[in-house]
């Protein structure tokens, strides 16, 4: 185990995640490469009154780490157990690692748009994933997990919310390859393929999970020439088995600038959101609903639109399916698509996306809202 303190060389680099708007300034920084290490720090910080944080990658920080923070990036063992159909994991894996590991026995992972994401804290927050409506939230399928209890004592159980998740065994899905994508269309089209999108999105089984994601794309030379400076509507698409093509054929045949729709191994399915993998300042919020009426696709095209009053990535994904039995946190059966906001910080700085999220989500009749896709702010259940 390394351990760091404020000034010390490697203090910074240990404390730098994938959100780079929340800045932590922990006391100590156990870098733990086992649950034995996990348990010191816990202990640690019991004996001198400190809180205890944790992170893998970072990308679900909310609020700055400031007693002990443990850095689970280290742990990264997978074993794959292919008679059971389950992977074990160590707390910092990411997801791309359980993917590969996984496709060598024909088996994927509940995961989701970004291969970078760690798999605990995404499951801890439910876990909603490329396949989810064929088989639900990632963390309905944790068998069992390696805690340490806010007492410094390493435990075995079902229940993963218990401590500090030091390893988790969870199950497998037998997918070798999907058919998916995405279809990019063009700023004037986005009212227009709102509502296709709404109206494609009432009756799809459930082999097929798709999002709708408008994006602001910079207008900046790494960013492919017919995207570039443009306000996106990204409409993503992961569907089992056969008869893809011929449920993506209506979206389709409303032109896309862009369409990467084809079948590809389950270990390329980062591609079909294809988020950057690069840390940046970012606040999120979002809301469960259960219906898309007009007036909130209104709303959704003013605040994310070509006329959005900041820079704002906003995704609808579709729910239902084997979403609907699922019994994780912040859920409930009548949640039929989110509503989720992603807004750079650094352009206008955090007031004025507080302001545009409130004006989006306050009126909006919700079912709920989930704990995952709240960013660089405190998520308090209920509201
Ligand atoms: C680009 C991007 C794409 C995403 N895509 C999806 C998606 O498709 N589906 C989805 O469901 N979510 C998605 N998320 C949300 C993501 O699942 C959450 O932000 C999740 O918390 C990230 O976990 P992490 O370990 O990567 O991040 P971290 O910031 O390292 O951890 C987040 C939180 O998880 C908890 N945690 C982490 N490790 C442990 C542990 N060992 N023991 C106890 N608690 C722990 C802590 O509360 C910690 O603050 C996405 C987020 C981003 C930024």
């Amino acid at each position: 185990m390394k351990t760091f303190i404020p000034g010390q060389d490697g203090y910074a680099a240990a404390t730098a995640g994938f959100q780079t708007g929340v800045r932590s300034a922990p006391e100590l920084v156990v870098a733990a490469e086992g649950a034995r290490d996990v348990a010191e720090a816990v202990r640690h910080a019991n004996a001198y009154g400190l809180t205890v944080d944790v992170e893998a990658t970072g990308h679900g920080r909310r609020t700055p780490a400031e007693g002990v923070l443990i850095s689970t990036r280290r742990m990264t063992d997978v074993a794959i157990d292919p008679a059971r159909a389950t992977a074990r994991v160590g707390a910092g894996t990411t997801w791309g690692a359980v993917i590969a590991a996984a496709a060598e026995h024909g088996l994927a992972p509940l995961s989701g748009s970004a291969p970078g994401v760690g798999v605990v804290g995404y499951t801890l927050g439910g876990g909603f994933s490329l396949l989810g409506r064929r088989y639900g939230l990632a963390a309905d399928r944790v068998r069992s997990a390696e805690v340490v209890t806010t007492d410094g004592t390493i435990e075995r159980t079902t229940d993963a919310g218990a401590g500090v998740v030091t390893a988790l065994e969870f199950g497998l899905v037998s997918v070798t390859s999907l058919y998916g994508g995405g279809l990019y269309f063009d700023t004037l089209r986005l009212p227009d393929i709102l509502r296709a999108w709404r109206d494609w999105t009432t009756d799809l089984p459930d082999a097929l999970t798709t999002s709708l994601a408008l994006i602001p794309y910079p207008d900046l030379p790494m960013v492919p020439q017919p995207l570039r400076g443009k306000h996106i509507a990204h409409v993503r698409v992961a569907h089992l088995g056969a008869g893809g093509p011929e449920l993506a054929a209506p979206l389709r045949a409303k032109g896309p600038l862009v369409d990467t729709l084809t079948t590809m191994p389950f270990t390329e399915s980062g591609a079909i959101a294809a988020e950057p993998p690069i840390p940046h300042a970012y606040l999120g919020d979002n809301r469960v609903v259960a219906h898309l009426p007009d007036s909130t696709l209104a709303a959704i095209l003013e605040h994310a639109g070509p006329g959005a009053p900041v820079p704002t990535v906003l995704i609808i994904d579709l729910l239902g399916g084997a979403y609907a039995h699922s019994t994780a946190p912040d859920f409930t059966p009548q949640s039929r698509y989110t509503v989720r906001a992603l807004s750079v910080v650094e352009t206008t700085g955090p007031d004025p996306i507080r302001a545009a999220h409130a004006k989006l989500f306050d009126p909006l009749a919700t079912t709920g809202r989930l704990r995952s896709f709240v960013y660089g702010q405190p998520f308090r259940p209920g509201s």
